[in-house]
């Protein structure tokens, strides 16, 4: 039986007030709040357990490279990836794609070789590809979505041709909350040969996630939207891809030895991981994601299914509200616009409420162009929201159509 007061009684922002108001906490699609034992791992780590990792021989060295450590069997078990080596640690999905595009795609891509996108992707998995188009003469193939916002696997692949290098799209929209059918498109892309990256920035935060069962090159996810600090983050990168990639960033922890003329690297994964990790905050993230597996992703999808229902009943009925996005099975994230009214205004009136909505562009620039729009509110539900969140933003919203319409 999942409890939702229970688990929002371990988040203590959740019961602070917010412009006199009790918080209606909407925004998790931008950043998920912290539970307890998350930020009870941190003080812990930072109090008792701190000190740098893998170079020392010292107790507390030990510890904490221990510790750190120990989260990749964790993101292993939570990605159902086949091996602890299989991860490579990052600051989050921004980095994460940057480094498959220097590691994996840069020494092995040249002029005219295509990557597909679709336009459901945000930024983070737009412009490092912009980079190699314009560096390197890389084409990007755009493939669009419905006008309810769904992505037809179908045209995915067809958009695979002969020259077609890698095929790179999210899991689930950060925008529309469009789940996409990746399974289906890493199949068909892996029979051609083509590399597949699976942003999973969103997915994997309500849902499951299998990569082996996807089939996916490359699996980014990022700890500030599952619940752990900011500054985390983890690639599931398939064997086969990893041996292909090349260092992006060079310096401590990613070599073996130095000479004044050579330099041998460490071994994977720790060959990508040059420098002084995010230490807390990747074992912030371990904690967290135990957290969630203890509550079961599964159940999480499904009280956050009831609460998609019950918002996208409750918003479309609103007829003076324009939902972006009404793809069948979309996650529990919608953006809307308001005739008569910048979404920046709503976002603001809402805040006098006390609940927190995003408002802009959402780092999807080209799906704002394709929708039509220049901006939206955005309200993302996560597993610890309630119907009655909906019902206040819902009563939100409608203060808001009286002041502006
Ligand atoms: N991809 C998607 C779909 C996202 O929603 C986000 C964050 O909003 C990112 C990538 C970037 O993640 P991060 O800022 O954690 O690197």
């Amino acid at each position: 039986m999942y409890d939702v007061s229970a688990i929002r009684a371990q988040f203590p922002i959740l019961s602070r007030e917010v412009n006199g108001k009790p918080l209606t906490y909407l925004d998790s699609g931008a950043s998920a709040q912290k539970p307890q034992v998350v930020i009870d791992a941190i003080t812990r780590a930072y109090s008792e357990e701190y000190s740098n990792v893998h170079r020392g021989l010292h107790f507390l060295s030990n510890l904490a490279t221990d510790k750190y450590e120990s989260v990749r069997g964790i993101v292993k078990t939570f990605l159902n990836a086949p091996h602890e080596d299989d991860i490579i640690f990052t600051s989050g999905t921004t980095e994460a794609i940057n480094l498959i595009a220097y590691s994996w795609a840069m020494p092995r891509l040249k002029a005219g070789d295509e990557i597909v996108l679709s336009i459901l992707e945000h930024h983070a998995n737009i412009v490092p590809w912009h980079f190699l188009r314009e560096r390197m003469g890389i084409v990007i193939k755009w493939v669009d979505c419905a006008p309810d916002g769904s992505l037809d696997a179908q045209a995915v692949i067809d958009a695979m041709g002969p020259k077609t290098k890698l095929v790179a799209v999210t899991h689930m929209s950060n925008v529309t909350g469009t789940r996409v059918d990746v399974k289906t498109i890493c199949s068909a892309a892996r029979e051609k040969g083509i590399a597949t990256m699976i942003d999973g920035s969103q997915g994997a935060v309500h849902g499951p996630v299998d990569v082996q069962d996807i089939g996916c090159d490359f699996y980014p996810i990022t700890g500030h939207k599952l619940y752990g600090p900011s500054g985390s983050g983890a690639i599931y990168v398939h064997p086969d891809r990893q041996a292909e990639m090349r260092p992006f960033m060079g310096g401590g922890d990613m070599i073996d030895t130095v000479t004044r003329e050579t330099v041998c690297y460490n071994k994977p994964p720790m060959k990508f991981e040059a420098g002084t990790p995010g230490i807390v905050q990747t074992i912030g993230m371990g904690v967290a994601l135990d957290w969630l597996m203890d509550i079961g992703m599964e159940n999480i999808a499904q009280h956050e299914a009831e609460i998609a229902r019950y918002a996208s009943a409750k918003l479309q009925s609103l007829n003076w509200l324009q939902v972006q996005g009404t793809a069948p099975d979309k996650g529990a994230i919608f953006s809307f616009t308001m005739a008569g009214a910048h979404a920046h205004d709503l976002s603001t009136v809402l805040d006098k409420r006390g609940v927190a909505v995003r408002a802009g562009s959402h780092c999807a620039m080209p799906l704002m162009e394709h929708l039509g729009v220049t901006a939206t509110c955005r309200a993302s539900f996560a597993m610890y929201n309630t119907k009655e969140d909906v019902d206040t933003l819902v009563s939100a919203l409608e203060l808001c159509h009286d002041l502006f319409a």
